[in-house]
């Protein structure tokens, strides 16, 4: 059967509504009051781009919002949706000293969307460019957070910045691919308009090697930044993959994301196969938009899945199902469309490899399935437009700390760089590229922002996030260390 829309607008509206809502300005009082503003405050060494958080804290406390947003801009431009996206649990919030006193930690990301959302509101432009121009201009290639990050960051440093874009709007997938409820599309484009205002100029629909050749930026910018993600989902490689409804988990959530909500089509039955943050945002989206029954099918155990467990909590209350320990052997048809998926169980053997029990193979009823197995990297894309870049065996580009790949004039940073991580960690690659290009003008060597930082991290004394990033496993590892040593 043909997929179709399943509820209203009003219940569409209901449904993707915002799981997190802005604090009204008591509750951001109140949380705000809660932080111990630590002087070697471990919320900003967890923090990948280094906001100095006690410090933005501090002002909403006091009523500055607008100096609470400064803190935050200037170093994150992209505060704004990070304070919505981050997986707070194992950044800043997860670092964060209350959790030793066995209290809630500080709710960060929520009051940094309380500053921000001030900012963005009352249209205030708190991010300047610099007055004094370089005379030095950059492409950046692709207009998600890395490339914005690194437009932004060079804007202030004084150069041009035009930021090619394939698609039509800008924002990468914080304006195509992350979970509706968590941020919109209108949210990451008012967010793009306050770079825009540094004077960056966009080229929307313009895909490089295709509209414009790297011949033509070569000869008309000083620097190239290549910002341009993962690719499209990988295969199942298995019969009916090519069904018409057998959907890319990215597909269908870009779907809902220049569509009415209410028009977009789902199935009754939903099968997603994989269990990352990805299969997360597709299965909750799904039962959203009306699926009747929507399962995550996944070939390891529940502890083995990749989602963070705050995202596996919030598809089971939406009334998610997970089925562990299966795989998908083939898609069933009727008359070209989809009627279930032939199944196997799964056992995972002494080297840790997964494979199908021979004989145990099961039917389920389905007409939609959506796969979800993680995105390829864009290898061929770059080999071919950049022969001279290095690119890994696992697909990502090669590059220096500073972002600078083999090629001295062309720089890389997010996920095409890092492999696939988070919206704050492609901000914080961006924004040291644009340093690394900075440099590359012979321009002085910029400082990170310098803050009052963890001893011991890393062995650095000062410092933050933003030169030495460290998440919550790592700090929790090295205190382990030490209480082992002592
Ligand atoms: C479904 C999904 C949900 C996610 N949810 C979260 C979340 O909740 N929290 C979080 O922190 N992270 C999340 N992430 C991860 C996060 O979105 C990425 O880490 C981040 O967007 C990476 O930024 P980027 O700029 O490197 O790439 P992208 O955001 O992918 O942007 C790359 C841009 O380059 C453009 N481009 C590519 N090739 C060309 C070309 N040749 N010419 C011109 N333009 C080009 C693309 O169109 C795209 O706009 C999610 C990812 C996915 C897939
Ligand atoms: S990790 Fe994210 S939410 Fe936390 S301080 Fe950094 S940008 Fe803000």
């Amino acid at each position: 059967m043909a997929l179709k829309p399943r509820v209203s607008a009003a219940e569409a509206r209901a449904n993707m509504a915002e799981i997190e809502p802005r604090y009204a300005p008591q509750e951001a009082l109140i949380e705000a009051e809660r932080c111990l503003y630590c002087f070697d405050a471990p919320c900003i060494m967890a923090c990948p781009t280094g906001i100095d958080v006690p410090g933005f804290i501090q002002k909403i406390a006091t009523g500055n919002l607008t100096g609470a947003g400064r803190v935050i801009l200037e170093a994150n431009p992209l505060g704004a949706s990070c304070a919505r996206v981050c997986p707070t649990a194992a950044l800043c919030e997860g670092a964060c000293v209350m959790l030793d006193r066995d209290q809630k930690p500080i709710k960060i990301g929520r009051l940094q969307r309380y500053a921000t959302d001030h900012v963005i509101d009352n249209k205030i432009p708190l991010l300047r460019a610099a007055v004094k121009k370089s005379g030095k201009r950059v492409a950046v290639i692709g207009s998600g957070p890395a490339g914005l990050g690194c437009a932004a960051e060079l804007a202030r440093l004084g150069h041009a910045v035009t930021v090619f874009e394939k698609k039509d709007k800008p924002g990468g997938l914080n304006t195509y691919g992350i979970a509706y409820y968590k941020l919109t599309p209108a949210v990451s484009l008012q967010e793009v308009q306050l770079i825009r205002d540094l004077g960056v100029e966009f080229r929307c629909g313009t895909e490089v090697g295709k509209d414009v050749t790297v011949k033509q930026l070569e000869k008309d910018y000083d620097a190239i930044f290549l910002g341009v993600g993962l690719g499209r989902t990988y295969r199942l490689g298995i019969p009916g993959e090519d069904l018409p409804e057998v959907v890319d988990a990215l597909a269908f959530i870009e779907e809902l994301h220049v569509k009415p909500l209410h028009r977009v089509p789902v199935g009754r039955r939903v099968a997603v196969i994989g269990c990352g943050n990805t299969a997360i945002d597709a299965v909750t989206q799904a039962k959203r938009l009306g699926a009747e029954h929507a399962v995550v099918i996944y070939r390891r155990g529940e502890g083995d899945m990749p989602a963070y467990p705050y995202e596996y909590e919030l598809a089971k209350g939406d009334a998610c199902a997970f089925m562990f320990h299966a795989a998908p052997v083939a898609v069933e048809a009727q008359s070209g469309h989809v009627t279930g998926l032939t199944l196997a169980r799964t056992e995972v053997n002494a080297k840790g490899r997964v494979a199908v029990v021979p004989g145990s193979e099961f039917s389920e009823p389905f007409d939609m399935v959506i796969k979800a197995l993680g995105q390829e990297p864009q290898a061929a894309m770059l080999a071919k437009l950049f022969p001279k870049v290095k690119i890994a065996k696992n697909g990502t580009i090669v590059r220096k700390d500073n972002g600078q790949t083999g090629l001295a004039h062309v720089f890389a940073g997010g996920d095409a760089a890092n492999g696939g991580a988070e919206v704050v960690n492609a901000v914080a690659e961006g924004k040291k590229a644009a340093r690394g290009i900075h440099q590359y003008f012979g321009g002085a060597e910029t400082q990170g922002p310098l803050q009052a930082t963890r001893y011991g991290v890393k062995g650095q004394p000062i410092g933050s996030g933003f030169d030495h990033p460290v998440r919550v496993p790592e700090l929790e590892a090295e205190y382990f260390a030490k209480l082992k040593q002592a």
